[in-house]
């Protein structure tokens, strides 16, 4: 962290949001991909930036991997700029900047590159990305220089958090990691939500987590909660969003729900 305050780029008008926790299976990538797909369903203009080099958020819409492809880990190096790699997904007004597995060797050659904490934001301050009203960053699941990134160029901090017994544990590193960014490196940053993820009506220890995440975190926490389905889980291997693959199943449901808790609370964050 030892790029200095104060000189960020100047931001666009996208709202960008990290979907962020260094736990691996909590629902990062998942979340990603549905509220991307539920927000471009409402008529926003959507970009994912798929910044795990697991690549699960491009596989997820669709977008096979491929020798040459083109991938976020180019435009953080700077080899090519967002429009080089940006794609579409074949759903109206959700496009998608696609990993790859070059990113696994990106955090090395960041670390010696100038701003490389910036490197996401100084690429997304181009005029040809005003087009999108949301841009949704997929984190991988580490607090490394990739998060940094995400977290220096986002407006706010999307919490996937899983209904499991251990779901706290870990939270309070991302939050001191949040307030470190907001400190030294982007001071508008702030948590947007936390979104409780695989909910189980049936297993009495998913409502004492979730009971139990609120009595923390209070309204933080969206009221909206992701249950288990397993609706979910079969979409990824079919390349779609769950929204496609059966839009009436209680994860699509959830996740529309999500959404309009999301852009009812940009609307009050934009307006403080
Ligand atoms: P992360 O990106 O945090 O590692 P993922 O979104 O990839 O987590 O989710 C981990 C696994 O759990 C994936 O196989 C995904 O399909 C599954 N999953 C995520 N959310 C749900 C859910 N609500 N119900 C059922 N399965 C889910
Ligand atoms: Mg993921």
């Amino acid at each position: 962290m030892s790029d200095l305050p104060g000189t960020l780029p100047k931001a666009g008008s996208a709202r960008v949001l990290a979907v962020a926790n260094q736990k691996g299976g909590v629902g990062k990538t998942t979340t990603a991909i549905n509220l991307g797909t539920a927000l471009a369903a409402v008529g926003e203009t959507v970009l994912i930036i798929d910044l795990d080099p697991q690549g699960n958020a491009s596989t997820g819409i669709g977008i096979a991997r491929r020798a040459g492809l083109k991938s976020t880990y180019h435009v953080l190096v700077g080899e090519a700029r967002f429009d080089d790699v940006i794609v579409e997904s074949g759903i109206p007004r959700l496009d998608c900047a696609p990993s790859t597995m070059d990113l696994l060797g990106a955090e090395l050659e960041l670390s010696t590159i100038e701003r490389k904490s910036y490197r996401l934001a100084d690429a997304l301050a181009v005029p040809a990305l005003k087009r999108y009203s949301y841009v949704i960053v997929d984190c991988p699941p580490s607090l490394n220089l990739l998060t940094i990134n995400a977290l220096s160029a986002a407006d706010a901090v999307l919490v996937p958090l899983q209904c499991e017994f251990f779901a706290l544990e870990g939270l309070s590193q991302l939050i001191k990691t949040v307030d470190r960014v907001k400190a030294n490196l982007n001071p508008k940053l702030t948590i947007q939500g936390v979104v409780l993820t695989m909910f189980d009506k049936r297993n009495s220890l998913s409502e004492q987590v979730a009971s139990d995440v609120r009595g923390v975190l209070g309204d933080k926490v969206y009221q909206t909660v992701i249950p288990r389905n397993v609706r979910i889980s079969e979409a990824p291997s079919y390349g779609k969003p769950v929204l496609l693959y059966d839009n009436a199943c209680a994860g699509s449901q959830a996740y529309i729900k999500l959404a309009s808790e999301i852009i009812r609370r940009e609307r009050t964050l934009r307006a403080a």
